[in-house]
């Protein structure tokens, strides 16, 4: 199931433990634990910084250069990594049940290898429109320049099947999608890719690999912004691609040694270090944000509430079958403010910072970009929407927070008079192209 190391660590501690196989948690939490040195060593794999990589002979250089070219995971050079960044993507490998993981310095770096190392000039990709939105910089960037054709599509509105081109090699998702939280049918989708020998990819941000499995459910390519959930404290920028066979893990390997992406040891350590409370923390994210969707739900000013876990939301039987857990990302729509009223919501928030970003201990709040929203098919309503990232503050100091500043929305005078939602040009030409 995982990477060559991680399945020592795992076998090692399986068989103390005579046959009995360890779950998720426990093998985070010893995934990649240093060797003990004549009778002692350190519980933490250390953090191994270097840019140069001395070898005892020149036959020893030549033969880590020959098995690295053959696809080994040897370190001939320190942008390759070493003991810290091994110990970091057999970890992730293992959590995502891949083949092998692959490091770079962002999130967004991540997405964008994945998309170079599949996709060359005349290729078409298919790609979710709830995607997190800079990826479509990526495509009006980079891909469209080099000939690579992406287009935007939807499984509410699209029959995915009529969309596939013969030149289509990538079908990208996102489950639940940035911003609004639309739970897709991967299982199905990916189904329908795999039919025609499209790859999938799946970013899996939103889960941390912890309670969603893309690869388990069909996807190829799991992605992740390790900035988020497997940080935690929002002191660390990092994006993780793991992949499913050797075949795709030569592909990227390529695209990421050609790229010369890299990351500092001290960041891998600090993925590491996040890692091993992943679970736990992203427990307490759920609760408390499940906590603060229910108090948001019984306001009289707020309209929907988008988290997949509560019972009416849309995604709820979807999320139920194929997640085991719920992020602290819970956006709600203020159908009766105006934008300047929704500005002032978020501004009034005490223990909620104003920020981009999310999946550190902290709360966060912000207003919703319309462009960003009209991104999503469903969405029409043109009211404002706030993202809150719940984070690990006691949710009745949270609650308290979020009605005080509710509070605040209803002594502002009366939203003028707003003309009905017309529909949005953008999308009006979205839609006329995937026709
Ligand atoms: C934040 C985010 C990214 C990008 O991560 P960075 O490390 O900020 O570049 C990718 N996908 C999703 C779903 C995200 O939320």
């Amino acid at each position: 199931m995982s990477a060559p190391n991680a399945a020592n660590a795992e076998n090692a501690a399986n068989a103390a433990n005579a046959g009995h196989r360890l779950h998720g948690a426990t093998q985070l939490l010893h995934a990649g634990a240093p060797a003990l040195r004549e009778g002692s060593g350190p519980v933490n794999v250390p953090v191994v910084r270097t840019s140069t990589v001395r070898f005892e002979n020149t036959a020893a250089y030549t033969d880590f250069h020959h098995r690295r070219d053959a696809g080994e995971r040897v370190a001939s050079y320190g942008r390759h990594g070493l003991d810290t960044h091994r110990a970091l993507e057999d970890a992730v490998a293992g959590l995502e049940g891949g083949h092998r993981a692959f490091l770079t310095p962002s999130g967004l770096s991540a997405i964008a290898l994945v998309l170079l190392a599949l996709l060359s000039p005349g290729d078409h990709a298919l790609v979710v429109d709830g995607v997190y939105a800079p990826l479509r910089r990526v495509d009006n960037t980079l891909l469209k320049r080099l000939g690579i054709t992406v287009e935007y599509f939807s499984p509410s509105r699209d029959d995915l099947a009529s969309l596939l081109r013969p030149n289509t090699r990538l079908v990208y998702l996102e489950s639940p999608s940035s911003l609004l939280y639309e739970v897709l049918d991967l299982p199905a989708l990916s189904a329908i890719a795999r039919e025609r020998g499209v790859t999938v990819a799946a970013d899996n941000t939103w889960s941390g690999g912890w309670f969603y499995k893309p690869l388990a459910l069909g996807a190829n390519i799991s992605i992740q912004a390790a900035t988020k959930y497997i940080s935690g404290h929002s002191d660390l920028m990092q994006g993780i691609v793991v992949v499913d066979s050797p075949a795709l893990a030569a592909k990227v390997r390529t695209a990421h040694d050609a790229l010369g992406l890299t990351i500092g040891a001290d960041d891998a350590y600090l993925a590491l270090r996040g890692l091993r409370t992943l679970p736990v923390r992203l427990a307490q994210h759920q609760r408390n944000a499940t906590e603060v969707a229910h108090f948001l739900q019984q306001q009289p000013q707020i309209g929907r509430v988008y988290y997949p876990a509560l019972p009416d939301d849309p995604g709820h039987a979807l999320w139920k079958r194929d997640f085991s857990g719920a992020s602290g990302l819970v956006s709600f729509a203020l159908p009766q403010a105006t934008p300047a009223q929704a500005d002032a919501f978020v501004d009034a928030l005490t223990l909620f910072g104003v920020g981009a970003s999310w999946g550190g201990y902290e709360s966060l709040a912000l207003v919703a970009q319309p462009e960003r929203l009209r991104e999503h098919p469903q969405w029409t309503h043109d009211v404002p929407v706030i993202r809150l990232h719940v984070g690990l503050e006691d949710p009745r100091d949270l609650t308290a927070d979020l009605a005080q500043a509710l509070a605040r929305i209803a002594e502002a005078p009366e939203p003028s008079a707003r003309p009905a939602a017309a529909p949005f040009p953008e999308l009006l030409r979205a839609e006329a192209h995937l026709r």
